[in-house]
């Protein structure tokens, strides 16, 4: 409703409201809406960080070299607490699109930690420094970091995938609001032709262990919706008593895997036949349009 509204409305005026609906829910909240967690995996470490109502922030960190970049800093405070007690050298942000609840906080964090490189793929991500495009590469230590364009939930909005260098070893990706654990951003920006790039072409020819990073604690409401899709599907309700379990504790469910996505997400799952005959269409990209307009007026 509000995301509707304020997509109506001019940039500025549209940020502006935004800004101010998330301090206005802030303040009402006790804490945060999870746990903080640290995954350790072979070459990089990912802090996955709360912020707001229902935002992911994520710090990574090259083990080798300590250097740290983060994901989509809109809590800026936050994101310098925990840089300070890992003992990184924060250098990169990463910024997925230019929603306030991503982007907001890059002009802050530069303020009181100049010297950043902020990459992002939109003109209206402030403080950007380094305007990327889809498979620009550069290096976080001796991580690869590779850009991918997914344009639709925002017309410059991009994915990135992260590597180490010897092969056969950790990767994640960090999808922002395109994908979510069971689910994809609204497409706000684009039609479902480009959606069907994103996570079809794109995401889905990654490893199928790459880890899944999103921008948005949302896997119990979106798993809801896979299920009316795909009543029968195992997978799903596993995935939904995992998650219930998770939350209970205040844990996130963030990461999920490429593998596990294919799974369940049934916005990843336009082609299998179950979701084609439950949107009554022959083709994928008409089977993506149709669900997802569903889920935009599902209730559950
Ligand atoms: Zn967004």
């Amino acid at each position: 409703m509000l995301a509707r509204l304020v997509n109506s409305l001019p940039f500025g005026l549209s940020q502006q409201i935004t800004k101010l609906y998330f301090q206005v829910l802030n303040r009402n909240q006790r804490g945060s809406h999870s746990i903080p967690e640290y995954h350790n995996y072979r070459t990089m470490d990912v802090k996955i960080l709360p912020a707001l109502q229902d935002n992911y922030m994520y710090l990574i960190v090259d083990k080798a070299t300590k250097e740290a970049a983060i994901v989509d800093p809109v809590e800026p405070k936050t994101v310098l607490k925990a840089v300070e007690e890992q003992g990184v050298n924060l250098t990169t942000v990463l910024t997925t699109h230019h929603h306030w609840d991503h982007a907001g906080g890059n002009e802050e964090l530069v303020k009181l930690h100049p010297g950043l490189q902020v990459y992002g793929g939109d003109d209206r991500i402030g403080a950007m420094t380094q305007k990327v495009e889809h498979n620009t590469k550069f290096n976080l230590g001796h991580l690869n970091i590779q850009c991918l364009f997914t344009p639709c939930h925002t017309s410059g909005h991009i994915c990135y995938f992260i590597t180490a260098p010897e092969e056969g070893n950790d990767s994640a990706v960090f999808t922002g609001d395109t994908l979510f654990l069971g689910g994809c951003g609204r497409f706000f920006e684009g039609t479902a032709d480009q959606m069907y790039q994103a996570l079809i072409k794109i995401l889905s020819s990654l490893p199928d262990q790459t880890k899944v990073f999103c921008g948005h604690e949302y896997s119990l409401q979106n798993l809801k919706f896979a299920s009316f899709v795909e009543p029968s599907n195992e997978d799903i309700k596993k995935k939904i008593e995992w998650s219930h379990q998770r939350r209970q504790e205040g844990k996130p469910t963030v990461p999920s895997t490429i593998r596990e996505e294919k799974l369940y997400n049934p916005f990843m799952r336009v082609t299998e036949p179950t979701v084609m005959s439950h949107a009554k269409k022959s083709d994928p990209i008409e089977t993506m349009k149709t669900i997802r307009l569903e889920k935009d007026n599902f209730k559950g």
